[in-house]
Formats: C-alpha cells, structure tokens, sequence
C-alpha cells in the first residue's frame, strides 16, 4: 500500500482470554487437530518462520520480476500443497502470464571520441543507456558545457545545431522524491539542448552509478506506447575517471564524437498468481467462492550505500504468510465452510497492482460467483505512525460493503476490533489488489494492521519487527471471518446508499445481470 496517514490517537483494548472465538467451529479444540483453545492451527511460530523465509535477503526483495520472486512462488505452492489444498490451473497452483520486460539495450554499444587526433573509447560498463529507439552520430563536433556548479540550460550555447553536447551531471540519489527531479532536471537539460539543434547528449557523471533507464514490464494485452527519453534526444551517462579528466581538459580544443546506442531491448518474462482452493462442503454453495488474498512481490534492490535489499516483511510478507496460514487453519476443520474458500497470492501489485488486475481479467473461477474478496496487507507491524495498533486492524472501504460488519463480527469472537478509519478506509481502497476485483463488482476490501509504519518501503522493513502474537490474532479473526462468509447463505452486498460504494455496486448489478 501506498501511505500517508494523520495523527489520530488510538487506544489499546484488552483482550480477554475467554472471549477468544467463543461460539466458532474454529474455536473447538479437536483431539490431533493441532487446535488450542486460543484457536485454530494459527501459530506464531509458523507465521514466523515462513516469513523470516520470504522476507530473507536471499530472496532479494522480491521484485517483479526477479529470481526472489519465483522463490517465492515456488514456496507458496509447496505450503499450498502441503496444506492439501486444490490446485485449479490444470492440476497446478501457478497462474501463469506470459508478459514482456523492456529494458535498455547494451548490445552493439561504442562511444569514441577524439581530441587532436588522438581517440579514447568508452566501454559499455562505464556507461548508463536510456530506453528508445537505436541512435548514432557519426563524427559529429562537441560542445562541452561547464555544468560544474549544477545542471543549468542557461549555460548551453545559442548554437548546438549538429552537435554532440557534453555536460556534468552529480549522481542521482538514492531518495525517491530527489531522484525523481534530478532526472526531471537531466530530461530539461536534454530537451532544451535538442531544441538548439542538438543530436546527442552525454552526461558526465564523476562517481556513483551511471543513472539507466529503468526497465518496463508489458502486458502484451494492453502494451503502453512507447517512451523514449529525454523527449527523443539521444543520451547516455558516462562514470569513467578518464573521461572526468578530458571533461576537465578537453574544453579549449576541438572534439569529436561519434556514438552508436542499440534500442531498448525486450525478453520475455513469465509472471505468476499463485492460487489454491478449499473446495466448499455445500453441494450449491460450493460454486460460489471467497477469495483470500496479498501480494507476495515487494519492491526488490535499490542500488545505494547500506542495506540494499528491501525485504518487504511487513508489505507484504506478512499478508502472504497469513495467506499461507490460513491455507493450512482452513483446510484442517473438521467442518469445511461450504462456500469455496480461494487463496490467492497476486504478483506485481508495487508496480501498480499487475497480477490482481491479471487475475480480473482471467478470473480462475466466475468473477460472477465470487462474492467476496478479503485482502491482506501489512498485517504484522503493530507499531503503526499512528501509535500503537494491539488487537486492532484497520478495513478499507469498510462501510462500502456488508464485508465490513462480518470482518467485526468475526472479530468479537477473537478479541480483534475490526474498525472503519476515518481516513484511511476511504483513502487506502485503490491502493492495493482488492480494488481491481471491486472494480468488476466484488465486494473486496483490505484489512491491514498498521497503515502507516516507520520502515514502509525502506531496507529496514525486516521480519524481526513484525508483532507475531498479535498477527495470529488477526490471522485467527481472518479465518473466523472467512468462515462467516463461507457460511453464510446471502453473499454480502454492496451498500446501497453509501455513494462511494455506487460505481461498485453499478459493476456488481452489471455483472449480475450478465449472468
Ligand atoms: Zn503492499
């Protein structure tokens, strides 16, 4: 989820432990069932070891798409099938998209230049390479520019016309929001040196990473246009000490450059939604479905000084492992819910909630006959921005659907106070993978423990942090829940008269009716 909270105060509630899932099949102690009276097979031991797996520095931040990833995935079919859960997709767990990654193309790279007859080329590992199309200059007359002081466009020369420019540029950094405007400032400099009649751009960067263009992933469904950079001028950085010290020499001579930069490049890339069934117990209900739900990618490596690896623990590692742990609670009572119980594990959703809008668009089972979608996230840190968050867990779009009272209702039974934030309910409802399943007409929400929390997409987001008692907690009402929907004989219903449930509700009635 993406976040900014208030400061609301919050209280903490007691828990009392006879009060723990009274009145729940899920509460009954069963002999060689694995249950406590605190509960079905929801263990913090459990959850804390399949988490301090998945968010591991082996798995490198799981980036989509990246080896860590299928780690990852291959991981979540394992715990699905030794859950004995169902797999749906031709006898597998893996729902599987054939996309494609664009990335900048390094192949048939040369850079050369020559001052006073003497030739100096820069090899393609001291250089970083936009995205576009393929581009060369042939012997084309520099223009050094002295950028020392900062990137200006009011030291470029009136004329540039045919003319490669040569021009500093400091090291982007690592900080998300300065990186962004020092490649804004980089992509005017270019813009406006292209309007001189400029036909090439190299930024000489002293130290650090030469920046590159960063890759794409396509969904060949709905490919986007193409984005060349610097508004189409031919660019590269370079980080190389011989080419720092021409820069400093060079400028009182005549120089001249010529390039060859390949087009972006494209490979394919597969990506999976991992998801697994509980067959329903009812022989009607049992064609209508629940869905539970996280995603297990996170934002994967950042190049910088300190801890590179962005381990994801929180967001969302723990909504995964819940999944997991629900998977196997589920499967293990003695009475099934009758409704079928689906269990998903979306990729992408960091980079703009990819595998839940795949899955909208290939449903695994009718979109029409799923009545609900709960969705996990950050469901482990307790130390919320907002204070602390023990036996509280957040709802987004709480009052948009009747989901919202059963997820409460389930919560009287295991201590856990369900609640609608004043804010954040409404505000969090699009950021993450319930809102592609609402947006066709499921009732879909996500439940979360702390909307905010200090390591929110930084390195330090580790599975050390997470509150593992009070996780299970929220687990143990997630199953209650769940068990509630699975059971109930109606299938919870958008508001009628909450208007920002109404475009919701309008593809809930359209979808009806398609049937
Ligand atoms: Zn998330």
């Amino acid at each position: 989820m993406r976040t900014r909270g208030d400061s609301r105060r919050v209280f903490l509630c007691g828990v009392a432990a006879a009060a723990l899932l009274a009145g729940s099949s899920l509460g009954s102690a069963t002999a060689g069932g694995g249950r406590s009276a605190a509960g079905p097979d929801v263990s913090e031991d459990s959850l804390r070891g399949h988490l301090s797996f998945l968010a591991s520095d082996l798995l490198e931040g799981r980036d989509t798409p990246s080896r860590g990833l299928d780690l990852a995935a291959e991981y979540l079919a394992a715990q699905f099938r030794r859950a004995g859960l169902e797999a749906p997709i031709e006898g597998g767990y893996f729902q599987i998209a054939n996309w494609k990654m664009q990335e900048p193309g390094r192949e048939g790279f040369s850079l050369s230049i020559t001052t006073g007859g003497k030739s100096t080329r820069v090899g393609v590992e001291h250089v970083g390479l936009g995205s576009g199309p393929a581009a060369s200059v042939e012997n084309a007359p520099a223009a050094i520019v002295n950028t020392r002081q900062g990137l200006d466009v009011a030291q470029l020369p009136e004329e540039l016309k045919d003319r490669v420019v040569v021009a500093e540029a400091a090291p982007v950094p690592a900080d998300r929001t300065e990186r962004f405007q020092a490649i804004r400032r980089r992509q005017e400099f270019a813009a406006a040196a292209q309007k001189k009649g400029a036909v090439g751009l190299i930024f000489v960067q002293r130290s650090g990473v030469p920046l590159r263009g960063v890759g794409r992933l396509v969904n060949p469904e709905s490919p986007p246009p193409p984005a060349p950079t610097g508004g189409g001028l031919p660019q590269l950085t370079v980080v190389d000490p011989e080419l720092n010290a021409w820069y400093d020499e060079a400028a009182a001579q005549e120089s001249r450059i010529s390039f060859s930069l390949p087009a972006t490049a494209e490979r394919p890339v597969v990506l999976k939604n991992v998801v697994g069934v509980l067959r329903g117990s009812d022989p009607v209900l049992k064609n209508s479905y629940v869905m539970v739900s996280a995603h297990y990618d996170h934002v994967g490596m950042r190049e910088g000084a300190g801890d590179q690896i962005y381990n994801g623990a929180n967001d969302d590692g723990s909504g995964t492992v819940g999944v997991i742990e629900l998977a196997s609670a589920l499967s293990r009572l003695p009475a099934r819910p009758k409704r079928t119980i689906v269990f998903v594990a979306f990729f992408g959703e960091e980079k703009g909630l990819l595998g839940s809008r795949w899955y909208g668009a290939h449903p695994v089972f009718p979109l029409k006959d799923t009545v609900a979608q709960v969705n996990l996230e950050q469901i482990g840190r307790t130390d919320s921005s907002e204070g602390p968050q023990v036996n509280r867990a957040g709802l987004t779009g709480y009052d948009y659907s009747e989901v919202g009272k059963i997820l409460s209702e389930a919560g009287q039974a295991t201590g856990v106070t369900v609640y609608h934030h004043p804010m954040n309910s409404d505000a969090f409802f699009n950021r993450s993978d319930n809102a592609s399943l609402a947006e066709v007409g499921i009732p879909a929400h996500t439940l979360c423990t702390a909307f905010v929390y200090p390591d929110y997409h930084q390195p330090g987001d580790h599975w050390e942090k997470i509150d593992y008692a009070n996780m299970a907690r929220v687990v143990r009402t997630v199953a209650r829940g769940l068990e509630i929907l699975g059971n109930r004989p109606e299938a919870p219903a958008w508001s009628e008269t909450n208007p920002r449930a109404s475009r919701y509700l309008a593809a809930w009635k359209k979808l009806r009716a398609a049937q």
